[in-house]
């Protein structure tokens, strides 16, 4: 039997990630963060100094890239080449740069087929800007999760500071909007919503709440029951 693949698309801080954890830990799915994967070969890219404008080098570093996600006692692991780098890959210099690599051909390519690839793990819950209408297509239940730009901004300050970081609500509105822009508008796998994907707005409602709406969408499906 074919696995059950949930896609949860939208831009940066609507929510994504906490729903994502929270239904795959519901429902015992594997839980995919391709945003993760875009930032661990992001993080690469910015340690190594690779210029991203000359495809021969990303392609050559591509090629000695390993990347995996992993999950332990209930915490995603990112591995970039074995190594945890779950924490490095949060910073806000690491979310430019994986904006501006994943616009790329090669890049994208390779993403694509890794993902794919994790997929076929089994039930999968899946995050990202594009799961719904390129990566997993078929996926059986598609989410689309938006929130209002000041909420977005709010959360995310929240989630860096939780972390130790000292950021600014101003600092973090432009480089979420200068990321949510280069994301949209990009001619590969922009971020939109797919046709048969459910809009969800989050600005208004707490993680227990849209948790549960998205599992009334789950259930409703005959594979889930
Ligand atoms: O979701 P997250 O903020 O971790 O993603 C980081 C960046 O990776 C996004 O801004 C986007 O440019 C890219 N990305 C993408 N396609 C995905 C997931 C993330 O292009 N499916």
């Amino acid at each position: 039997m074919s696995a059950l693949i949930i896609a949860i698309d939208g831009p940066s801080a609507a929510g994504k990630s906490t729903l994502a954890k929270r239904l795959a830990k519901d429902l015992g799915f594997t839980y995919l963060d391709t945003g993760a994967m875009y930032r661990a070969l992001a993080l690469k890219v910015l340690s190594e100094g690779i210029d991203i404008s000359n495809d021969g080098a990303l392609t050559e570093l591509i090629d000695r890239t390993e990347i995996d996600i992993a999950e332990t006692g209930g915490k995603l692991k990112v591995l970039l080449d074995g190594e945890d780098v779950s924490e490095e890959i949060r910073t806000p210099e690491v979310s430019q740069m994986a904006s501006k690599t994943s616009a790329l051909k090669v890049v994208r390519h390779w993403m694509l087929l890794l993902q794919r690839a994790l997929g076929q793990r089994g039930n999968v819950v899946a995050e990202g800007r594009d799961i719904g209408t390129v990566v997993f297509p078929d996926a059986e239940v598609k989410i689309y999760l938006d929130a209002s730009v000041q909420e977005r901004a709010r959360r995310r300050v929240e989630e860096l500071r939780k972390a130790g970081r000292q950021v600014s609500l101003d600092e973090t509105l432009r480089e979420m909007g200068e990321r949510d822009k280069r994301d949209s508008e990009r001619d590969l796998a922009p971020l939109r919503k797919a046709n048969d994907a459910i809009a969800i707005d989050s600005t208004s409602l707490d993680a227990e709440t849209l948790a549960q709406r998205v599992m009334q969408e789950i259930h409703k499906k005959p594979l889930a029951n």
